[in-house]
């Protein structure tokens, strides 16, 4: 049974005391829900992947309540501080050289050096995190391989039954997740853009890597492999016109006529649209299965700001489906 905590002082207690045990609990972002179990604990860790169904053990996204914490778990340097400054709390997840007593689990960091770690904005995030006291591991709160969930709903549609809780804050205001700069090097690289722009980061630390190409055979991080937010229908992308057989995910003021579609922003907001992304996917998916639709299109969207971490998502959601490489989750 998935317990749904309501989204009060008793919820959060709940769920704080929960992870404490070892249990697993869902709660919102303010990029998208994530799994959180504790993160210097082998075992909870365990049970993500096992809930999750990650075929592979890939690294976790360490959530902490402030950047002191943080910085306890990985070694800081400029760089580190000024971004920590400029977007903290906020969507933007660094992986930096764990600290030399590191204490997330080794099974967090999939055997690495590195500890990837993020400071949430989402209230309820920060007050889960502040009563467990603890650094919580927390990817995304879906199966491997699925549309990442923006409402508790969504978690429970793919893990009710799996997990011990859900904390419901409602639908997550960002929609789509942080973006993961490695910081382990010398030279920053984007390993996944999401809801910090590049702009806004290159405005404080000067240029950036840019991700590398899908298909590498050991990605370091799992949101580059090339299947991934996979709804069950294909996608096709960029489309301009619809077939007879396709649902419409559109994108701004003039979608072509369609039987079926979502906007995901008629007015052409980027902003709006990261926010609608995952639940219109979740919604479209099934909409156009119920009615023997076999394909989604989807309106070409404009890759700069948020729209690059929406080209990403689209390209892996449409990327052929191979079972072995749908394990970033
Ligand atoms: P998710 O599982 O959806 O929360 O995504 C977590 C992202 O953070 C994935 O792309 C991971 O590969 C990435 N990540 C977490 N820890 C590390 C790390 N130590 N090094 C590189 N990438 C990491
Ligand atoms: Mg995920």
């Amino acid at each position: 049974m998935t317990r749904v905590l309501a989204a009060d002082a008793a919820g959060i207690a709940e769920a704080a005391v929960l992870l404490r045990e070892g249990r697993l609990v869902a709660f919102p972002t303010e990029t998208v829900y994530g799994l959180g179990a504790v993160a210097t604990d082998d075992r909870a860790v365990a049970q993500i992947f096992a809930a999750k169904e990650r075929p592979r053990f890939n690294p976790l996204i360490i959530h902490v309540s402030d950047s002191k914490a943080a910085f306890r778990l990985g070694c800081c340097d400029d760089r580190a501080h000024a971004l920590a400054a400029a977007f903290w709390p906020g969507p933007l997840t660094l992986v930096l050289p764990a600290a030399a007593n590191c204490p997330v689990s080794l099974l967090a960091r999939a055997g690495l050096d590195t500890v990837a770690v993020r400071v949430p904005a989402h209230p309820l995030a920060q007050a889960l995190l502040a009563a467990a006291g603890l650094p919580v591991a927390a990817p995304s709160a879906n199966r491997s391989g699925h549309v990442s969930p923006t409402t508790a709903a969504h978690v429970l549609d793919d893990l009710a039954g799996r997990i011990d809780a859900v904390l419901d804050g409602g639908p997550c205001p960002l929609g789509v997740e942080s973006t993961v700069l490695d910081l382990s090097d010398e030279s920053a690289a984007l390993l996944r853009p999401g809801g910090v722009t590049v702009e806004a980061i290159e405005a404080v630390i000067g240029p950036i890597t840019p991700p590398r190409q899908a298909n590498e055979s050991a990605p370091r991080s799992p949101g580059r492999l090339t299947s991934h937010y996979a709804p069950s229908l294909p996608l096709r992308l960029n489309a301009l016109s619809i077939a007879p057989d396709e649902a419409l995910l559109a994108f701004g003021p003039s979608p072509p006529p369609a039987a079926l579609a979502i906007n995901l922003s008629p007015k052409g907001d980027l902003t709006e649209a990261a926010a609608q992304f995952y639940a219109a996917l979740r919604a479209l998916d099934a909409e156009a299965r119920q009615r023997g639709l076999t394909r989604i299109a989807v309106m070409p969207i404009p890759a700069r700001g948020l729209g690059l971490a929406l080209a990403d998502r689209l390209r892996r959601a449409a990327a052929p489906r191979c079972p072995s490489a749908l394990d970033g989750g």
